[in-house]
């Protein structure tokens, strides 16, 4: 479809050939992934790794896997200029400590399960009382600190969400 209309070569450059103030050329590498009525996708992808390195990463790869290789440079040049620092490592390490406190409240909540699970045994009805408090006292406090933790994590995911899927 875009072949058949640029065939004509009337027709307007891509974004790319737009802001690097070239000929579109029917064989332009970046007219099917960067269109001109989306120029800040080449304008952050030629920010972050320069227009020649784009040139050079798509023609290496076979045709069916450019249009992804395009969507990750964007996201990639995206969060690089929200985050100078981090990029998309930013994002990254932050799922990771999230992987890793969710990990730990697992752990902790089957924990307890086996835990109430032995208590509700009859066998230890006969056990004397008070050897489980320490347990109830330190699962109150990590239930506490799994709150905090969970709304920690609501409020990252969610910012996280909207800044890196906003291009
Ligand atoms: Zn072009």
């Amino acid at each position: 479809m875009k072949e058949s209309s640029r065939k004509q070569g009337s027709i307007s450059p891509c974004a790319a050939c737009k802001l690097l103030r070239r000929r579109c050329a029917q064989d332009c590498v970046f007219a099917p992934y960067f269109p001109a009525d989306e120029p800040h996708k080449f304008a952050s992808v030629h920010k972050v790794f320069g227009a020649s390195n784009v040139n050079k990463m798509l023609q290496e790869l076979p045709e069916h896997q450019r249009s992804d290789a395009v969507s990750s440079m964007v996201y990639e040049a995206n969060a690089r200029m929200r985050d100078p620092v981090y990029g998309c490592v930013g994002a990254i390490s932050s799922l990771q400590q999230q992987i890793d406190s969710l990990q730990t409240q697992l752990a902790l909540a089957q924990a307890e399960v086996v835990h109430m699970r032995m208590r509700n045994m009859p066998s230890t009805s006969d056990r004397p009382a008070g050897t489980g408090s320490p347990v109830v006292a330190s699962s109150k406090f990590m239930a506490s600190q799994s709150k905090s933790f969970y709304c920690m994590d609501t409020v990252d995911q969610a910012n996280m969400a909207e800044s890196l899927w906003s291009y």
